[in-house]
């Protein structure tokens, strides 16, 4: 890719390095069902933070990276090539905090979790709403100098691992009546236990239970921002996330599309290497191809937020990423398993793995129709144009 700084170049090749470090340890978390001996992931998480892989979306005068977008998508992009979520000890907590974390917060959870003591999950998602989070039905409510929070949530990712939770309710009682706030919850605490944990189709070692808050009580002090604000974080966060999984969809592509162009150099059927045949080299070159495509996709969206797109552009921009990334890197693990034969249905090979973990990417942080959703909403109300 052209254009890239000396910094840029830099943390890149760190962050491909660190990539080829824990990729050694793919299998082993696989067959121990995504999980590493403690110490083992401990080094990892030190690793990152050595390498200035970890907080890269986080302020510098906190202690974070500082980077630019651009920078923080490539680094995603190399963690990306790794599977069994063993790259998310380059963890990027959330960037929307600090500009609107009160200075308790920015103390006892922001510090914290850019310099790795702390980390959050988000307890956001319920039964009966999560494509349309306003359909969110737990609650909160003021009571003197605390709010007493009632709710179920699913999918709560890294509860296991997590010491605090960003939980979103809607208000009850007071002027800002039934609309959304978002709350601080340390973990664990009185009133909040794990449902279940179901199992997901990927192995790794973040779960994601169900868990019930049940008149979990916080200081008045843990809330976000001000009443009637909890859509707008999420809506932050959104837009962050999803170029990330963006990039992390393009690492996963270039990792396959390595590993196909070798095998099929080197594997041999009727008397020459698969290469040769015509419909295995379709597969090698379509891949490549939509990879390239998406890759200029997501670095073009994070140079534009680099150099000040207007929000609601780069809103429509980032989900155009994560829907053509991630849908991309599916196409591409699918071929990847179709090229490696039998050896690509094996819990051993890095396309199979693959295979099953990069189907989330299609559906958290908003699904691909919610995506094209907000991609068509935008083109109708400012014009293709401007968008694209
Ligand atoms: C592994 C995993 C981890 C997750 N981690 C978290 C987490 O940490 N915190 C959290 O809060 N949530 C988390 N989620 C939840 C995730 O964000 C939701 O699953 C996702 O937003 C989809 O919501 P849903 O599952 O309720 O599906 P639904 O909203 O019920 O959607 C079902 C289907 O209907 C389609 N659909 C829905 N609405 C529309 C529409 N308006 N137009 C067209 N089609 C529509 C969807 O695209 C989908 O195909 C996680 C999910 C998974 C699978």
């Amino acid at each position: 890719m052209y254009g890239l700084s000396s910094e840029d170049l830099a943390i890149q090749a760190r962050a491909r390095g660190f990539a080829d470090e824990l990729i050694p340890f793919e299998e082993q978390a696989e067959a121990s069902g995504g999980e590493l001996p403690a110490d083992v992931t401990a080094g990892h998480a030190k690793r990152a933070r050595e390498l200035g892989l970890h907080s890269t979306n986080m302020p510098a005068e906190l202690g974070g990276g500082g980077c630019t977008t651009l920078q923080q998508v490539l680094v995603q992009e190399q963690m990306g090539r790794v599977t069994n979520a063993l790259g998310w000890v380059a963890a990027t907590p959330p960037s929307w905090l600090p500009e609107v974390a009160n200075a308790d917060q920015i103390e006892r959870y922001v510090r914290p979790a850019i310099s790795g003591e702390r980390e959050e999950c988000y307890a956001i998602t319920e039964e009966g709403a999560g494509s349309d989070v306003d359909a969110i039905e737990a609650t909160a409510q003021r009571a003197g100098d605390t709010y007493v929070l009632n709710g179920v949530k699913w999918h709560v990712t890294s509860y296991n691992t997590a010491d605090f939770a960003f939980f979103q309710a809607r208000l009850r009682g007071g002027p800002h009546d039934g609309e959304h706030a978002m709350f601080l919850v340390d973990l664990p605490g009185p009133g909040i236990r794990v449902v279940r944990t179901p199992a997901y189709t990927h192995t790794i070692s973040h779960h994601h239970p169900i868990v019930a808050f049940e008149n979990v009580r916080v200081p008045a002090a843990n809330l976000v921002g001000a009443e009637g604000d909890g859509m707008a974080f999420a809506y932050e966060w959104f837009r962050f996330e999803r170029l990330m999984v963006a990039a992390r969809c393009l690492g996963a592509a270039g990792r396959l599309t390595e590993e196909i162009t070798a095998f099929a150099a080197s594997r041999r059927a009727g008397g020459g290497p698969i290469s040769d045949h015509g419909l295995v080299a379709g597969m090698l070159a379509d891949s490549l191809t939509e990879l390239f495509a998406a890759r200029a996709l997501a670095y073009e969206t994070a140079r534009g937020i680099d150099c000040g797109t207007d929000t609601k552009v780069s809103h429509a921009q980032c989900s155009m990423a994560k829907l053509y990334c991630s849908e991309m890197a599916g196409r591409v693990a699918d071929r990847a398993v179709q090229v490696f034969g039998g050896r690509g249905y094996m819990r051993e090979n890095v396309a199979e793995r693959f295979y099953r973990e990069l189907r989330v990417e299609r559906i958290w942080e908003g699904t691909s129709e919610i995506q094209r959703l907000i991609i068509a909403r935008q083109m109708i109300k400012r014009g293709p144009a401007r968008l694209a």
